[in-house]
């Protein structure tokens, strides 16, 4: 599964419905002038993948991801990602079916929520479900390396790299195991 396009409406400096296409399937750089929305895009994907440390999208309050908090004659924050699932191989499974898989999620001013898949409303867990089936889980510590923190990782020991890396596969703890049962 890789990002085909995102479509943000009303979310945080989009508040007119803007469409990003031309995604690579491995790599992607977006390059911009300071405070002309960069980060914002990846703020939106991060949403839509569920994050619930909201200051890892620079925001105090779900309102503020809401172009001008609301205040901007925009009620609501609308993002669509629409993942090409050509690929059999890193297919979620029950999804083999569909090319395309688009999850949108809508915040609604006063705090709703929702989240639509292929344009139908579904429940929460179902989408959390999806991206946890395919290694895409944002609240995972190391999933994100986020500004600032990439100097942090590059000064990194190779011993800290390799317990970063365990932790984010979820194979740490088997370690932390070993390392007791050797002890004993
Ligand atoms: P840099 O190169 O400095 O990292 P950037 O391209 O990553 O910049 P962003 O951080 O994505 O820029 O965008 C910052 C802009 O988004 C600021 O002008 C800020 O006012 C605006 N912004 C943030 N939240 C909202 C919101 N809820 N409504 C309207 N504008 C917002
Ligand atoms: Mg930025």
């Amino acid at each position: 599964m890789y990002i085909k396009s995102i479509e943000l409406d009303g979310f945080k400096s989009y508040g007119e419905l803007t469409q990003i296409n031309g995604f690579d399937d491995k790599f992607n750089a977006i390059t911009g002038l300071n405070g002309s929305g960069k980060s914002n895009i990846l703020d939106a994907i991060c949403f839509v993948l569920g994050i619930s440390n909201l200051s890892h999208v620079r925001a105090g309050t779900l309102q503020d991801l809401i172009f001008k908090s609301g205040q901007g004659g925009v009620d609501k924050a609308t993002v669509s990602i629409t993942f090409d699932n050509t690929h059999a191989s890193q297919c979620p499974p029950g999804y083999e079916d569909y090319r395309e898989i688009t999850v949108t999620r809508q915040l609604i001013m006063g705090g709703k929520n929702n989240y639509l898949l292929n344009g139908i409303k579904v429940q929460n867990k179902k989408i959390h479900d999806l991206f946890c089936s395919v290694q895409l889980n944002v609240n995972n510590p190391h999933f994100l390396i986020m500004q600032g923190k990439i100097t942090k990782v590059l000064n990194m020991k190779p011993i800290e790299i390799l317990a970063m890396i365990e932790e984010a596969a979820g194979t740490r703890m088997y370690e932390v195991k070993r390392q007791s049962a050797l002890k004993q």
